[in-house]
Order: C-alpha cells, then structure tokens, then sequence
C-alpha cells in the first residue's frame, strides 16, 4: 500500500520540499483531545521542537493544545501561531538571558528549570522587572526508556535535569526565594518510545516521589511528564496513528494524581510525525557493479535522521508502478553518510520519479541546514495543493 499524493501539483512545485497531510493532522488531534479529555486533569501542550511550521503551528494551537517551547525563538513563534501566554512552558538546560527576559515580559505559565545556577538567574531577572516567576523543576528520574541512546534523556549520565536526591533541597531554596514560585515538577525521559512500560516505570518512580515530598509537606500542583511517545516508521499507511488511548490509560492507571492536579504532557513526534513527507525528485539511476543507487533531489540537509541517528523511514516512489527492483536511496551532499536507505525495495526509478520519504513530519522540517550553500526545503499543507 502506497500513501496518496496530489502528484498533478506536485509536478509544478520545485522539489525537494515537505508535504503536510492536514487531514491526518486535524484526525490526530481529535484523537488527542478525545483520549486525553476522558481523564481529569490531563492537560496537552505541543513540543514546539518537532516542527515549527507556522501552519502547522496553527492547526495545533486552533486544537487547543499549550505549547512546550526549549528557545526564545520557540516562544516567539509560538505567540506568532496564536498560543495563549498562558499555555506557554519553557525547558531547556542552557536558557540565555534575552531568553528569560522575553518568556517574563509574555508572562508564561512556567520555567522548567534545570539547575540551581539556572533558579538564582530567573529569580534575578524577575526581581529585576518586579515580577514573580513560576517555575517547576525538571527532575533527572534516572529512568532508561527503550530507544535510541542519542535520545534517552532521563538517566543520571543524562545532561537535563536535576538528580533526585538534590531534589528537595532545591525545592526548598526556591520557596525561600521572592522572585520565583514553586509550582511543579517536570520529567522527559526520552523520545521515540513505544514500550508502554517505560512510562509505567517513569509513573511508579513520581509516586515515590510525591509520597517523599508529602512527607515534608511539600505541596505540587503540576506534574509535566514531558513527549515521548513514538510513531510507527515502518507502516505509515497501515498505523497512520499511535495509540494515544494506551498512552494515556497508562498514565491514568499507574500516576497517583491527587486532587486538584493537573497532568500535563508535551507531545512533539506523536502530534506531527507520521502527517509530513518530504518529496523529492529521482536524478539519476545509477548502477554498481553490486548494486545501484537511486540519487534523488533531497539531502541530509533537507533530513538529518537517517545520517545522524541511523533511523528508518519508509520510501516510496509515488510516480511508479513497474515492478520492484532494489536500491540504495542516496542524496546529493557531499558526505558518506548522505544515505536515507540501502538496499530497499522501490518501483523501479526512473529520472523525474517522485519519492516520498515517509514519516517525516517531526524532526524534518525544522533540522534542515543550509550546508553545501543549500537552499532550505519549503513546508506546503494539503491546502497549498488544492
Ligand atoms: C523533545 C521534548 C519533548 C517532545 O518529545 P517527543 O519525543 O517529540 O514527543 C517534550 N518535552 C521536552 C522537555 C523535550 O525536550
């Protein structure tokens, strides 16, 4: 089964350039909306860093989701898109100043902070402006998720976060300061996760948690428990969708939420992922003594994941229907690693073919890099097309 594309404007649009399936995209976020809002006190934002694509950007804040942002630029483009200030969070483990000082003029929900040093400056700044800021502790849960090790994110080797047994002593500093308020906790132990378990791990480690805060009377309306969830590489067609049901069923049946919490959660890949393609055109055929290889329009510039973390995405050449013969799908750039498939089976290649590299949506898009004076592959939604 092939994914279907409108290849007559395809044929007038400079290749290579990324594809949106906006419908895929609206039918994601009913689901979203749907499965989470059977739970009280579930609350979603969007990880602004898996695509910022101001119409996609749009689509999901119109769904009504807060958005998760990790730069100033982030935030900006984030208000840009429409998203209330108030459903604004900023994370990330090296925050400028100029940074800080934009999320305290939009007046953000929260900071997730991820060091002390990090505490000492957003409570500066703010006394500065007179404000008070909210913030909430991303806590380093020491928990291994079963994905790849560029993206695990939540063990103690781990940059982010702060170490559990530090936990209660920055809490308490924190309370003690004027300019900040304690509001949460934070967790994020990874991306591409598709072994519910982990998250059942990542639930039973904050009830520990909670039960120790309690115990000194530490009081936590927010529980963040970052993205994560992953996508199905393999068969966009046949699983366009990932479970959102059985990712937020874990949650409600294994976290402790107790009353008047709210839960919230950061979703990148699983919102984006699997609605975005990036297509490019066949160049040249090219045949080995072993092998040949189909060299296409598109590069690692235009989409780093197979070069840079050896992922796997379904290609398809969309403009063939001959009978399949096996290729190397490589790009232009001048780098070995300028590969996104060996040995795969296509419709045979033809000079002008278009191929659709699947699942592309998230971390695609917003990767690209200008490398070999490239120009940057243009973002179109289904309703460019029409
Ligand atoms: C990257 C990131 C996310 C989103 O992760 P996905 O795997 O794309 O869902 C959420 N929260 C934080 C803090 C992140 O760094």
């Amino acid at each position: 089964m092939k994914g279907v594309f409108p290849l007559g404007k395809f044929k007038e649009t400079d290749t290579p350039f990324y594809y949106y399936d906006t419908d895929l995209l609206r039918a994601t976020l009913r689901t979203i909306n749907t499965e989470a809002g059977k739970h009280e006190g579930f609350c979603v934002h969007y990880a602004v860093k898996a695509n910022a694509n101001p119409k996609l950007l749009n689509i999901i804040c119109q769904a009504g989701l807060g958005a998760d942002c990790v730069s100033g630029g982030e935030i900006q483009a984030a208000l840009n898109a429409g998203f209330p200030n108030d459903k604004i969070v900023f994370a990330g483990v090296g925050k400028s100043d100029w940074e800080i000082n934009l999320a305290l003029d939009k007046n953000i929900f929260c900071f997730n902070v991820e060091s002390v040093p990090e505490l000492d400056v957003i409570n500066e700044l703010a006394c500065k402006k007179g404000k008070v800021a909210r913030v909430a502790f991303r806590i380093n849960p020491n928990v291994g998720a079963h994905t790849h090790a560029n993206i695990t994110t939540g063990l103690a080797e781990n940059k982010f976060g702060i170490a559990m047994e530090d936990m209660e002593s920055v809490i308490g500093k924190a309370v003690s300061m004027e300019n900040v308020k304690f509001i949460g906790l934070h967790f994020h132990i990874g991306s591409q996760i598709l072994d519910m378990g982990d998250f059942a791990a990542l639930c039973n480690r904050i009830n520990e948690l909670q039960k120790q805060l309690e115990a000194h009377h530490v009081e936590i309306e927010n529980i963040n428990v970052g993205g994560g969830l992953g996508i199905d590489y393999t068969h966009p067609n046949k699983v366009p969708m990932p479970d959102f049901k059985a990712y937020f069923d874990t949650y409600a049946r294994h976290l402790k939420l107790r009353k008047g919490q709210t839960l919230h959660f950061e979703l990148g890949r699983s919102v984006v992922g699997q609605c975005g393609s990036l297509i490019s055109k066949v160049l040249y055929v090219k045949k080995g003594t072993a092998k040949q290889f189909a060299i296409i329009d598109a590069g690692m510039t235009d989409l780093i994941r197979p070069a840079l973390y050896q992922a796997y995405h379904k290609i398809e050449n969309i403009s063939s229907d001959c009978t399949m013969q096996t290729y190397d799908v490589v790009g232009p750039i001048c780098e070995s690693s300028d590969v996104f498939a060996k040995a795969i089976d296509l419709n045979e290649c033809h000079r002008g073919d278009f191929v659709a590299i699947r699942s592309a949506g998230a971390y695609g898009e917003i990767m690209a890099s200008g490398y070999n004076c490239r120009i940057l592959p243009k973002g179109y939604i289904a309703e460019d097309m029409r």
